[in-house]
């Protein structure tokens, strides 16, 4: 029943019946919150080992290294780096491990962008009048405070299902040497779920760019974050960049933050053989050397990467139920009304609902109401601006199966009825 070609009559008992619905709902005075993705205690409990590792006995590195004390190996230990490779997509030399989050090390590359310039760069970032970056939208909200907070001017790119519009991320690229930079989230984009075509993967890796230095901060937090059998599988950014004769423009990150511990996790990046020397040089200005100790229990605890690819399925054995969860409430409640559409990611944390266009801040206010908390609406975009006020990201990833069965409820109904009040009020 799609609510645009619903007579006005029936359109307002349906709106009266659905605020009836909404009432009871706010009425069962319950908090849920689907606002950020953070894995929940019982997948944090997967990982409870790791709480006793590497244990009071263990302190040696493979080689040989007392890893309680300061020590070279300011890249992270060849063994924990070893873990890394097939989700970095590159050799343990050109793997740098961090200490637990991915974004910081994100943040410091372009602070020393905007200190020092990259190897490419002609002159520190600061020292040019405009620094821009590309930004596919919706996207992940704390990419885009790094920016807000430098003062790099944002230009969202809209997002296609697998990746973002090349069309016009090449053409700007191209042709506005003020463009330095750009977030991908490619494999499982947060929080679209696309997975960036092998195709998007070349032409991006292999496009001219005004800018020398153009950079893409290749985030790859949810790489090994499968949630079907059919996920797609992401081509090597690296490797392709190095064939194009680009060698230094991808920045790749990850983090085991939703692997093991997000709390205590380890951060990583791999670059360029040059990027990782311009790296390291700066990193270790900054510090002697991230908490080796972690690094070395995440060693024993993972083993191999066999083990870190055991791990992720039963990580998917607890998320996936939730996702699923989610998609069936909204396929009951929205589909055929035109109220919504939404994702249906293979992978990662989350899942994009877009409702009817001006109908964002409505519904998330709805929710709010009704105890239901998710990011404010506009934040998926820079500048908290959604020009279409229509997507909200949905994290069903920590509350329990019930309660997230219920928030899916509880923001399906606040959709519809801020669909149907829309409809009724263009109609006059
Ligand atoms: N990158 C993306 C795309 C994320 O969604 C998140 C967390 O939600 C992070 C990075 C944060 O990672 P870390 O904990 O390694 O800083």
């Amino acid at each position: 029943m799609d609510l645009q070609t619903l007579p006005t009559d029936s359109l307002a008992s349906f709106r009266d019946r659905i605020h009836g619905r909404y009432q009871e709902f706010r009425a069962r005075g319950l908090t849920l919150n689907l606002a950020r993705g953070k894995p929940s205690a019982e997948q944090l409990s997967l990982c409870q080992e790791l709480l006793a590792l590497p244990g009071k006995d263990d302190d040696l590195s493979a080689a040989g290294d007392d890893v309680r004390n300061y020590f070279g190996e300011a890249q992270g230990l060849c063994e924990t780096r070893a873990l890394f490779t097939g989700l970095l997509g590159a050799p343990i030399e050109q793997i740098i491990l961090g200490d637990n989050s991915s974004l910081a090390i994100m943040h410091d590359v372009i602070v020393y962008a905007l200190l020092f310039g990259l190897p490419n760069s002609p002159k520190p970032w600061s020292k040019e009048e405009q620094i821009t970056f590309l930004c596919p939208a919706p996207g992940y909200d704390r990419h885009f405070g790094i920016c807000e907070g430098f003062g790099i001017k944002m230009i969202p790119v809209p997002m296609t299902g697998s990746g973002p519009d090349l069309n016009v991320v090449e053409a700007l690229a191209a042709e506005d040497p003020t463009i330095r930079g750009m977030w991908c989230v490619p494999r499982f984009s947060n929080p679209t779920g696309d997975v960036y075509a092998e195709e998007t993967v070349e032409r991006l890796a292999a496009m001219p760019t005004a800018a020398p230095d153009f950079t893409l901060f290749w985030d790859n937090a949810y790489s090994v974050h499968i949630l079907t059998d059919d996920a797609p599988e992401l081509a090597n950014v690296l490797e392709a960049a190095e064939r194009h004769g680009n060698p230094n423009r991808p920045f790749v990150f990850g983090s085991t933050s939703k692997i093991t511990l997000a709390g205590a996790g380890i951060g990583m990046a791999a670059s360029s053989p040059d990027n990782v020397t311009w790296l390291l040089r700066h990193m270790g200005r900054r510090s002697i050397g991230p908490d080796k100790v972690n690094q070395l229990r995440h060693a024993r605890f993972l083993k191999d990467q066999d083990g870190l690819h055991a791990l992720m399925k039963a990580h998917r054995k607890i998320l996936a139920p939730k996702f699923e969860r989610v998609h069936a409430m909204f396929s009951e409640l929205l589909s055929g009304t035109g109220a919504a559409t939404w994702s249906e990611p293979t992978g990662g944390y989350f899942i994009s609902l877009d409702v009817m266009d001006g109908c964002a801040k409505r519904v998330v206010s709805l929710a709010k109401d009704a105890g239901i908390a998710v990011v404010p609406a506009g934040q998926t975009f820079p500048y908290s601006q959604d020009p279409r006020d229509r997507n909200i990201r949905i994290a069903p990833s920590f509350p329990v199966i019930a309660e997230v069965e219920q928030a899916a409820e509880g923001i399906a109904l606040c959709t519809l009825l801020a669909a149907s009040e829309k409809v009724l009020a263009e109609r006059g």
